[in-house]
């Protein structure tokens, strides 16, 4: 088996995963077949939906149809072509206690049936668990994770490997780093149906990431029971290449309708917004008409045409380096999902170290939750650690941004330029001359055109947050330089005088001169000849 990665963003990735089945494409929403009540046939979901893999439980299976799905093979018993996926039980085992098969059992079945992805029978650990429970489920886990080398007869099936832990990151981590040195080709992360029934998607942001920290980053990672596309782009975008969906048909048969944003009931709906064959085809009002079985069908092909379609933009996302934008767009879709992107701050970090350095696309800032998107982390890292101002420069000259990018080729900041140039002669070396620009902090004039800093838009008036980001970033550039002294030059419409506040206060520290001009218009004759006396005046 091997899974190959043919595009990246933030930590989703898009790749093409191997198996004895057929290639799959990643990230990949696998639908969950019930062998026992089954609104849409398998069959119609895959030529419908040009769906390559599905998943079922084979605890489920093997409980009720055992010799036939033997004698068959699941492809055949399903009647499918493609790939298949099966659960162990796990989950019958947090719903219903122990369940009556043990894993041995499960896993010489799935070799039977001869599924294509395997799931060994883990404990899940459930949210409620106590903290000694969930070391339980931990280490039982492992323990039957480590017997499945002993058991399996077949090498032609990738196996999955769960983590455990629940809420405990502590434990994550633990099942993460325990499970990624055995030999498993996937690994999935255990027990967030409930974190996700209750709409916890900042603990959810923390429990993939601690995962992610600790597996093996080649491996891919499912998420069990994340059904819904209203979180699948937090999901992928947090390094998630797989999902299964028992949503769409759950959802349906409580004649629930769902879209990126969210969930509504039918009989809330006027219109549909969607339009998918089925909601092409139909109203609301014309739906509800319908016999239960027809409109709970319908209503279940709906759900599944918004999660493949939601899955689809955002690989298209991916592709085009836009997946922070998508995420966004999402975001100020449910506050819930805002939030979880909100808790991402806490993650920065380690989204930056993850994330592609290049890309195709400029980048649209909206708002402060931007701040922690990593092209943002990556420019006050490497002005941190890898920048250094040219040799001779003595005085800091900082301009305001401009609309018009790179900001040093711009009409307002080539006339401070020219002007200031044409008073000190041989001895415009010594000035440096800086643009400080909302949400990066310092742009020097000689990386002002490096990406992505003549690449973005950023939408006025900023956020209070994104100034106090932003005048911080001066501080520090101001306090991890030499300059002899700091020329500032503020609008104070936009800034409200935060950026002089932030460099008056690093230039008293550094015990350097330090002059700020506050203007209305940054950029009228008068202010930008008081700029240039005062520059000229620092070198008499
Ligand atoms: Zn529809």
């Amino acid at each position: 088996m091997s899974f190959e990665i043919r595009d990246r963003d933030l930590l989703a990735r898009i790749g093409r995963l191997e198996t004895k089945g057929g290639i799959i494409e990643t990230p990949l929403l696998l639908p969950v077949i019930n062998p026992v009540v089954q609104l849409i046939t398998p069959k119609t979901i895959q030529e419908t939906f040009d769906c390559r893999a599905l998943i079922t439980n084979a605890y489920i299976v093997k409980k009720h149809f055992e010799d036939e799905a033997v004698e068959k093979g699941i492809h055949d018993f399903l009647d499918v072509k493609g790939v298949i996926m099966t659960d162990s039980g796990a989950y019958q085992i947090l719903v219903y206690g122990n369940v009556e098969v043990a894993s041995e059992e499960i896993v010489r079945y799935q070799e039977e049936i001869n599924t294509d992805i395997a799931t060994i029978l883990d404990v899940p650990t459930g949210w409620i668990a106590s903290k000694q429970h969930a070391q339980h489920t931990v280490d039982e886990t492992l323990s039957r994770a480590k017997e499945l080398a002993k058991i399996k007869t077949r090498e032609d099936i990738i196996w999955v490997g769960p983590v455990q832990g629940g809420r405990y990151l502590d434990l994550v981590a633990q099942s993460a780093r325990e499970m990624g040195k055995l030999p498993f080709q996937i690994h999935a992360l255990g027990s967030p149906t409930s974190v996700m029934e209750q709409y916890l998607f900042d603990i959810l942001v923390d429990m993939i990431i601690t995962a992610k920290k600790n597996l093996p980053p080649e491996r891919p990672l499912h998420l069990f029971g994340a059904g819904h596309p209203f979180m699948f782009a937090l999901a992928v975008a947090l390094g998630c290449d797989l999902f299964d969906s028992a949503a769409y048909a759950i959802y349906a048969r409580e004649e629930r309708y769902m879209t990126e944003y969210g969930t509504t009931r039918l009989n809330e709906l006027k219109y549909f917004p969607c339009s998918c064959p089925v909601c092409n085809k139909n109203d609301p009002q014309s739906m509800r008409a319908l016999p239960k079985v027809e409109r709970q069908k319908m209503l279940a092909q709906h759900n599944l045409h918004v999660s493949f379609s939601e899955l689809r933009r955002i690989k298209q996302a991916i592709i085009k380096g836009r997946l922070w934008e998508h995420l966004e767009l999402r975001a100020h879709g449910h506050p819930a999902i805002l939030q979880a992107l909100k808790n991402l701050k806490k993650h920065r970090e380690y989204l930056e170290t993850q994330s592609p350095v290049t890309k195709s696309s400029g980048l649209f800032f909206f708002s402060s939750i931007g701040l922690s998107r990593p092209e943002v982390v990556r420019h006050r890292e490497r002005l941190f650690k890898r920048y250094s101002p040219p040799k001779e420069a003595k005085t800091l000259v900082l301009l305001p941004q401009t609309q018009m990018k790179p900001f040093h080729k711009s009409r307002e900041h080539r006339r401070a330029l020219k002007a200031i140039q044409q008073r000190l002669g041989d001895k415009i070396g010594e000035v440096h001359i800086c643009t400080y620009a909302a949400p990066f902090g310092v742009a020097p004039q000689e990386l002002d055109e490096v990406y992505p800093l003549s690449q973005y838009e950023i939408a006025t008036p900023f956020d209070a947050e994104t100034i106090g980001y932003t005048a911080k970033q001066v501080s520090n550039y101001i306090e991890n330089t030499n300059y002899m002294g700091v020329v500032l030059l503020e609008g104070f419409e936009t800034w409200k005088g935060k950026i002089a506040k932030a460099c008056k206060k690093a230039c008293e520290k550094k015990k350097v001169y330090f002059k700020a001009l506050y203007v209305e218009n940054p950029w009228n004759k008068n202010a930008l000849d008081d700029l240039v006396m005062i520059v000229q005046k620092l070198f008499l």
